[in-house]
């Protein structure tokens, strides 16, 4: 059976981690990292990750803003109140949670979030940078978090070492995670594949990897039959099924049951991927905080 990897465990770590160098920062040099998190209209599983991240942000010592705005704000009004937001010196990080209402431009309220402040890592110069550096440096850099959290896991499971040359397959080529992820297991010397919803003979693809990821937003697409002995599986799928007695739970894109029975490690869901995702944003506005202080 797998190792379940407990990704948990590993936030509650980072968190604490990032806790301290927060009181550092502040000892030093009297900055305490400040996150703006932007939330628009009234989308119920959006609503509790923005209360989580401000929460978790709060306990590690950011001073967290959660700025509710009404779905019919249009994007020339959310333009302005970023631009706001991006024009305060206590704001260090902006997150806008996705998605947004229809009716907002969402591509040009992502790029009206400076580089500098940029906590999630989609602005287009700090995806260039992570991509044209030969070794990502996420002290310097703000890596899109839930990739980052994946990286983290991975180290922590096979070594720091233990991604030279390793055989990576990621499912799912969205800006978010699958993209990003390459560009971080690259630069850590995986062999990287990153498969699709036109990959041909997906099974067969995935049975190569040592490291699998899967990011798709597919409950169970990746079966036990997918994975090689003793890979490690790295899930990143948030799916809500319904239950047979008529409640809901959540599950991966990796049939777990199936999965575990191979996989040499495995994150479950939730409880793996999800918690660092967080964990990560913090890191980030730590970073952010210490480059824009000069750190
Ligand atoms: P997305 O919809 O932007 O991208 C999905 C990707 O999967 C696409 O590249 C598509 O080509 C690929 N795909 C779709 N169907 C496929 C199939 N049948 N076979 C192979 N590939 C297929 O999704 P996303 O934003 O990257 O999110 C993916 C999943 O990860 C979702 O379940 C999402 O909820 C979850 N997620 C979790 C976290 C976290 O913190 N754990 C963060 C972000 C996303």
């Amino acid at each position: 059976m797998a190792m379940i990897i407990d990704g948990k465990a590993a936030a509650q770590a980072l968190r604490a981690e990032v806790g301290r160098e927060v009181e550092a920062l502040l000892a030093e040099q009297d900055v305490r990292p400040g996150l703006a998190v932007v939330i628009v209209g009234d989308h119920p599983a959006s609503r509790a990750y923005v209360r989580t991240k401000t929460r978790m942000a709060e306990a590690a010592g950011i001073a967290a803003r959660l700025i509710e705005l009404p779905a019919e704000i249009g994007t020339a009004a959310l333009l302005e109140r970023i631009g706001e937001l991006d024009g305060d010196p206590d704001v260090h990080g902006i997150l806008v949670q996705l998605p947004l209402p229809d009716t907002i431009d969402e591509a040009q309220v992502l790029l009206a979030i400076s580089s500098a402040k940029d906590v999630d890592g989609f602005h287009p110069a700090n995806v260039g940078a992570l991509f044209s550096a030969t070794r990502p440096d996420p002290d310097r850099l703000l890596v899109p978090c839930t990739p980052l959290g994946c990286l983290h896991l991975l180290r922590q499971t096979l070594g720091a070492d233990g991604l030279k040359g390793q055989e990576a397959v990621i499912v799912g080529r969205s800006n978010i995670v699958g993209k990003p992820l390459a560009a971080l297991l690259l630069a850590a010397d995986c062999t990287v594949t990153v498969a699709h919803s036109r990959t041909r003979d997906l099974a067969d693809v995935c049975r190569r990897a040592d490291i699998l990821v899967a990011a798709v937003g597919r409950p169970g697409l990746v079966r036990g039959g997918w994975v090689k002995p003793g890979a490690t599986v790295i899930d990143v799928g948030i799916n809500r099924i319904e239950g047979e007695d008529g409640g809901s739970r959540l599950v991966g894109d990796v049939a777990f049951a199936e999965a575990e029975k191979v996989a040499g490690a495995i994150t479950p869901v939730p409880g793996g991927v999800g918690p660092m995702t967080v964990a990560c944003l913090m890191r980030n506005t730590l970073t952010a905080a210490r480059l824009q202080s000069g750190g």
